[in-house]
């Protein structure tokens, strides 16, 4: 999938670009509105457009780029650009991400945005860890995917961004999401904070990281059982089934 980035901060499309590269995107960088609006030499798959741009309005970017093309668009937008986000989603964007953001967030929304577009599905499978289009189940130690029940008790859907617990959906905001589908990534092992801080936060994430506990705090909430975050004092968190005390023995 192609992608065209008009971002003038170096110091914001750098660690992009190289973070979308890993994820096997194509990323044409461009740093100025109106090379945004040249043609390209490439039709780009889907644009990432900062807003705040030296040489022109970005809302005049994204009026010039949806005049003569419907490819999908997401704004980047800084604090405080409530009411452009709102001008820009009537222009003819089909989402916004407010800085900073992580490039997990920002692929979900690609995604999201594709789809809703009608494209096909462009993210490539393994994106986010897993292949898009299974739905990632956590099953008790003791019990194999194959054998007995098909469904285990807490399932995420990576594809649809639905999680349910026995059955039931769990309304997740999209953070709590992100964060819950990388520690799905590979349950039981423990994530230090910093790793969940640059995946599921912003990659260049500085300070404190008290709002990792709280979002951590509302997962647990929601998922009904505190049990299925366990803490690693002084290092991080991990994803493991509540009641469930055989791992390791059996
Ligand atoms: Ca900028």
């Amino acid at each position: 999938m192609r992608l065209l980035l008009i971002e003038d901060d170096d110091r914001i499309a750098g660690p992009l670009t190289e973070g979308l590269g890993r994820y096997g995107f194509t990323v044409d960088h461009v740093r100025t509105g109106a090379a945004g609006l040249a043609e390209p030499a490439a039709a780009p798959d889907l644009v990432l457009l900062d807003l705040g741009l030296p040489d022109m309005d970005g809302l005049d970017v994204c009026r010039g780029l949806r005049a003569r093309s419907a490819v999908p668009i997401i704004m980047i937008t800084a604090r405080g650009e409530e009411a452009d986000r709102i001008v820009g989603l009537e222009l003819g964007a089909d989402d916004y991400l407010a800085k900073p953001f992580g490039v997990r967030e920002l692929i979900a929304r690609i995604r999201a945005v594709t789809r809703r577009a009608g494209a096909p599905a462009y993210v490539p499978a393994g994106a986010l860890g897993v292949e898009a289009e299974l739905q990632v189940q956590v099953l008790p130690a003791h019990q194999s995917a194959s054998g007995g029940q098909a469904l285990g008790p807490l399932a995420i859907s990576r594809r649809s961004r639905e999680v349910r617990v026995d059955g039931h959906e769990v309304a997740l905001t999209p953070r709590e999401f992100d964060l819950l589908a990388f520690l799905a990534d590979d349950p039981g092992t423990v994530f230090s904070r910093q790793q969940i801080m640059d995946s599921v936060w912003d990659p260049h994430f500085f300070g404190p990281t008290k709002t990792l506990d709280a979002h951590v705090a509302a997962l647990r909430r929601k998922l009904g059982d505190p049990g299925w975050i366990t803490t690693a004092r002084g290092v991080g968190f991990r994803l493991t089934v509540p009641g469930d005390h055989t791992e390791g023995s059996g």
